[in-house]
């Protein structure tokens, strides 16, 4: 049994960045690079492969560029990366990114303690980043990636018009695609449903993909909820890998085998091959021995009444 390759749902897959800057140990080049060729080959058709800070803050990125560059061999994946600076996106555009995700915190003070910039500061860059790209790299997609968007460890609760007006500022700075992400898990299936339909209906087909946290355990629900107000890009990461710092034995974003997994049985193509899939986490066991890897298909198997969404019965 293979999946239909037509897809209906975008899985893009965080792991390499959101997952492995939330852990100690880097993992060598060469083993991400297998990862990175394991997963593409498991049908991902979108893979964010790092993040282009300074290797003083995250030292396990370093190889960002390198990592842009190996799997832009491949024709079959959309190449992204996270970028926090103009700095950072003219390296990410000159290693090949085909699109940057540029993180921005509704709540300010997580946006200074974060990336130590006000929001004022944040425009400044959003605007210069957009000018080097619509000057010189005019193919690649900016998105602006909403972060706290659903709450905030520093400031609690975060008002959903700030989030709302924070989507319409960045849409008129020009980015591509406004995404929401929930952060640090505090998000429920009723405020995704409120947020994801206020988006769409403010900034139109700029409204982008949904980035659950599983802290919680409310991650597939809020995936439940944002599909049906009409989310077709899900941000997901191999084996939930990165937990939570602040909360231990927590998965860190939800889990992209259980997320195909739950697409393909509802009958959504998501062109993803579950055993490929749970074979590319032997990677990461090789590479982070000790490191949790969280997931309950891995664990359980597909049931035996499973069948990918549009193949034959
Ligand atoms: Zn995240």
């Amino acid at each position: 049994m293979t999946p239909d390759h037509n897809i209906d749902i975008l899985i893009s897959e965080v792991g390499p960045r959101d997952g492995l800057q939330s852990v100690k140990t880097t993992l060598p080049t060469e083993l991400k690079m297998q990862w990175l060729t394991a997963l593409a080959d498991s049908g991902l058709r979108e893979i964010e492969t790092g993040s282009f800070v300074s290797p003083k803050l995250l030292p396990q990125m370093a190889d960002a560029a390198q990592l842009v560059a190996h799997l832009r061999q491949r024709p079959d994946v959309f190449v992204t990366a996270l970028v926090p600076n103009l700095k950072g996106a003219q390296a990410a555009f000159d290693a090949g990114a085909q699109k940057i995700t540029l993180p921005v915190s509704v709540s300010e003070p997580h946006s200074l303690s974060n990336i130590r910039k006000t929001h004022v500061q944040v425009f400044e860059e959003v605007r210069a980043v957009i000018a080097l790209r619509n000057e010189h790299f005019p193919h690649v997609e900016v998105e602006a990636g909403l972060s706290t968007v659903f709450g905030c460890t520093i400031q609690g609760e975060v008002p959903e018009d700030d989030v709302i007006a924070m989507a319409l500022r960045m849409a008129e700075l020009g980015v591509d695609e406004v995404g929401l992400a929930d952060t640090v898990g505090y998000g429920n299936p009723a405020q995704v449903r409120r947020l994801f339909t206020r988006l769409r209906h403010e900034i139109g087909v700029k409204a982008g993909s949904a980035h659950f946290h599983n802290t919680r355990g409310q991650g597939l629900a809020n995936v439940l909820a944002a599909l049906d107000v009409g989310v077709t890009t899900f941000d997901a990461s191999l084996g939930g890998l990165g937990g939570c710092p602040y909360a231990p034995g927590a998965s860190g974003n939800i889990v992209t085998e259980d997320l195909v997994y739950l697409l393909e049985s509802m009958g959504l193509r998501t062109g993803v091959d579950i055993d490929k899939l749970v074979a590319a986490r032997e990677w990461l066991k090789r590479g982070l021995p000790g490191e949790p890897l969280y997931g309950f298909i891995p664990d359980a198997g597909v049931g035996k009444n499973f069948h990918y969404a549009g193949s034959a019965r």
